[in-house]
């Protein structure tokens, strides 16, 4: 009997460009979003019929994990409940976008792909399976651009769901200020650079200036919730210059949260080459830099792999070519290839 699980199978539902899901993680080479509604654009849903597809699957992966979830890093021991409710949320449907980040995975050319997911979660509330104390997070496309933004995050507050935004901040937004204000969940914005003319390069739109202004005011409405995003882009952003000029920034404005990421999409599209031969050592950096300056410093999964290849097993990662290429990359790091100057 297996007897790895997943929270998401039973309460979780992920709002994708095309479908519906339990959840949103991609792994492991292409597994994951186990689809719960194909060929979705935000038609009313038949509750019943998708806690059944629910039921159906849980049944199975307690017996063997589902194809979908083998190798997933969420999967652990989970009691499943007979409970029909929903209580966390994922909203990646939103193709719009006010930015063109180079390392965007989709196209986002701004052509509104973007269903209205308001009236469903108004409807799931009404007909009582909902379940307050999950999270909902808003993530890309940009949120702010979804239909009825506002009005979601507000009926998600009002009913007691954590909210978690993912924004690139080019849209000062009221509903996220109040969120920060009243503590009812987090923002995350990626900046990836210190100046204007790197900004540019990444995101491909002038806009560096509005994004800071937009995290000093979020900063002043609850930096405890705020966390600055900084994407390692090879060739472009992977100095110590440039670092530098960020964490000024950031004192300025009073963030007291970092994260440093690489970007797993734009590593792909080059056959999973593109990593910064500097990552090992950015790392460091930016470790050193939040001790010396008092900011937390947060590192996502792939980061957390860099840091955990300094003791891993080659052979444990021989199966997932990203982490494989990230473990060659970092073993291959030279301090010479880098401007290591303050
Ligand atoms: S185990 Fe992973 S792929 Fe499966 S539902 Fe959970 S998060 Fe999604
Ligand atoms: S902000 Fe997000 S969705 Fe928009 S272009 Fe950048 S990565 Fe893509």
């Amino acid at each position: 009997m297996n007897k790895l699980g997943c929270s998401f199978l039973e309460s979780g539902i992920n709002f994708d460009l095309n479908m519906v899901s339990d959840c949103c993680i991609s792994h492991n080479d292409g597994r994951g979003l186990p689809v719960l509604i194909k060929n979705y654009y935000g038609d009313p849903i038949d509750w019943e019929m998708l806690f059944d597809i629910k039921a159906k699957r849980i049944a199975r992966q307690k017996d063997q994990t589902i194809y979908d979830c083998l190798g997933c890093y969420h999967l652990a021991e989970y009691k499943y409940t007979d409970e029909r409710k929903i209580s966390d949320f994922h909203f990646s449907h939103c193709r719009s976008c006010n930015a063109r980040c180079i390392y965007c995975s989709e196209e986002y050319s701004g052509n509104n792909r973007n269903y209205n997911t308001y009236p469903i979660i108004k409807d799931l509330i009404e007909k009582g399976y909902y379940k307050a104390g999950g999270e909902a997070t808003f993530q890309g496309g940009e949120p702010t651009l979804m239909h009825n933004f506002e009005e979601l995050v507000q009926l998600f507050i009002e009913n007691g769901t954590t909210v978690r935004i993912h924004t690139s901040g080019i849209k000062y937004s009221p509903i996220i200020e109040e969120v920060l204000k009243k503590n009812k969940g987090s923002v995350v914005i990626s900046l990836d650079s210190g100046t204007n003319k790197t900004y540019k390069k990444i995101k491909q739109v002038d806009c560096f200036s509005k994004v800071c202004e937009t995290i000093k005011n979020y900063s002043i409405a609850n930096k405890d919730n705020l966390i600055i995003k900084y994407i390692i882009i090879p060739g472009i952003n992977d100095n110590i210059r440039e670092i530098e000029k960020f964490f000024v920034l950031m004192n300025n404005y009073g963030v007291k949260t970092v994260a440093i990421d690489i970007e797993v999409q734009y590593a792909r599209k080059y056959n999973n080459k593109n990593v910064s031969p500097h990552i090992f050592l950015l790392v460091d950096y930016f470790e050193k830099r939040t001790q010396e300056t008092g900011i937390n410093l947060l590192t996502y999964s792939f980061i957390s792999y860099v840091l955990k290849n300094r003791e891993i097993k080659k052979s444990l990662l021989i199966k997932n070519n990203f982490l494989y290429t990230l473990y060659i990359c970092t073993k291959n790091d030279k301090k010479k290839n880098i401007i290591y100057r303050r």
